[in-house]
């Protein structure tokens, strides 16, 4: 047994905001741990960084010049503090401080020997005095002048400042309230430019259940996402105000075309009942023929039906399409013979296809009768079968009043008419073309028209040729 989850969604304009809301605390969460646990980390790989790079470029420094302008510009460059010492027969002497933490050569002679032994002894000309707690020192030796050098320490501290560490925090405290002001304004504006608009659609859309077609969707504004939501329920809508006004066509024309015979029947029939010498074979004809029209209704609203609903099971088998019509039209040429018109067929071989034999039939019967009911004066009619490489094309031609461009497409449609005054056609139902359209759709098969008001029409339709025989 399937367990129907009823889960609680948010909207989106919630979801938005927590959202948003998410994205601002994650960020601030990493931006202050990062502030707390690698601050002091990274101020000392930097420092590090800075004070071994202006060891190296004192070490290396042979230009023999002014060592007051280079030390300073080195103190500067990268923040440091430098102490230069001097040696000779006296013992050590400062020549010159930089920076805030310079060291005194005062009572420290013996420290500073210390450090010059151990730079001599270093492997790189730079000796490390101190590089743990809060203060870095290196020592090296500067070359003054090709016969003499002095000691340099440089020096600096490997914790931030307590003023900059407190101007940090309070920044991160300052940008932390700006980003959940600017996310809760933020999410207000992307959930009012998503959120409404999708709120006013639904809303819209459910007025079509209602059965009001009218309502039309904004597809102008917003985003593209609703622009094309927007458009597509606007399609949808226009589909189904078509739907229900041919619905609603589909059923007076049917309801007209039952009561006519209907009434004729009861008409009739009342009348011979009421007046004995009425009940002539004539009267009863009508009865009869009436009944046929009500039975061919009937059926042609059964096989539209199957044909669309996709019921319908084709006996497809090898038949002779020429064959098929040959004996159409011969039936036609009879039926007509009295009334002067003249159907003929062009046909140069014996064509074979694969079909259902009795769909078939309804094809070439529902076009062979439209053609006579619709055309001209002169009542010809021409049914004409040619090979157009692997495929015969079959082409029932009249010269009646045509069919104007704008109808063209539409006639194939259910119980659609030209001329909106729903005349009975002679023969047909007026759902001749849409069971043409169906069968042929379900044969895989290419049809179409060609027309010209005034001139007269051509309706065509193609089968796979299976094989063919001269006549
Ligand atoms: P009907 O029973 O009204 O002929 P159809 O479905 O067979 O119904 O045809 C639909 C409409 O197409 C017709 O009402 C007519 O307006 C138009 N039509 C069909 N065949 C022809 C034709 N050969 N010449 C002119 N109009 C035609």
């Amino acid at each position: 047994m399937s367990k129907i989850k009823n889960k609680r969604r948010l909207s989106i304009k919630a979801q938005l905001f927590i959202a948003m809301l998410a994205i601002t605390l994650v960020f601030l969460v990493l931006t202050w741990t990062f502030q707390f646990a690698f601050l002091n980390i990274i101020y000392r790989v930097v420092k590090e960084n800075s004070i071994e790079r202006a060891a190296q470029d004192v070490q290396e420094e042979n230009g023999y010049g002014n060592v007051n302008e280079f030390l300073s510009k080195i103190t500067d460059r990268y923040d440091v503090s430098i102490s230069a010492f001097h040696f000779d027969d006296d013992g050590i002497y400062e020549v010159v401080h930089f920076g805030e933490f310079s060291i005194s050569s005062e009572n420290n002679d013996a420290l500073m020997e210390a450090w010059h032994q151990s730079v001599l002894e270093s492997d790189n000309g730079i000796y490390i005095a101190s590089s743990s707690g809060g203060e870095l020192i290196y020592v090296t030796l500067l070359n003054e002048t090709p016969s003499t050098q002095c000691l340099v320490v440089i020096n600096t501290v490997s914790t931030p400042p307590r003023g900059t560490v407190l101007a940090i925090r309070a920044m991160l405290l300052l940008l932390s309230i700006v980003l959940i002001v600017a996310a809760v304004i933020i999410a207000y504006f992307l959930s009012k430019n998503i959120s409404r608009p999708i709120e006013t659609m639904s809303n819209k859309a459910k007025n079509l259940t209602l059965f009001d077609y009218d309502v039309t969707f904004n597809d102008k504004k917003g985003p593209k996402e609703i622009r094309e939501l927007a458009s597509a329920l606007n399609s949808a809508t226009n589909e189904l105000k078509k739907l229900n006004s041919t619905q609603k066509e589909l059923i007076a024309n049917i309801s007209h075309d039952l009561r006519t015979p209907l009434t004729m029947i009861s008409g009739y029939s009342e009348v011979m009942r009421d007046f004995p010498d009425e009940r002539s074979p004539e009267n009863m004809q009508v009865i009869i023929d009436e009944t046929a029209r009500l039975n061919s209704l009937v059926n042609d609203l059964l096989t539209v039906s199957k044909l669309q609903s996709g019921t319908q099971i084709m006996d497809l088998k090898t038949i002779s399409i020429t064959k098929c019509i040959d004996d159409t039209v011969k039936r036609y040429e009879k039926l007509l013979e009295h009334k002067n018109y003249t159907i003929n067929f062009e046909s140069d071989c014996e064509v074979f296809v694969v079909a259902d034999e009795t769909r078939l039939l309804q094809v070439v019967y529902n076009l062979i009768n439209n053609a006579i009911n619709y055309t001209g004066d002169d009542k010809a009619v021409t049914v004409k079968q040619e090979i157009i490489g692997g495929v015969v094309r079959i082409s029932v031609i009249d010269t009646g009043e045509g069919i104007s461009e704008e109808n063209l497409p539409l006639i194939w449609d259910r119980y659609y008419k030209v001329d909106k005054v729903h005349k009975r056609a002679i023969l047909g139902t007026g759902l001749g073309l849409s069971i043409v359209k169906n069968i042929l759709l379900l044969h895989g098969s290419r049809f179409g028209v060609s027309s010209e008001v005034g001139k007269g029409s051509t309706f065509w339709f193609e089968f796979k040729i299976e094989k063919k025989q001269d006549t």
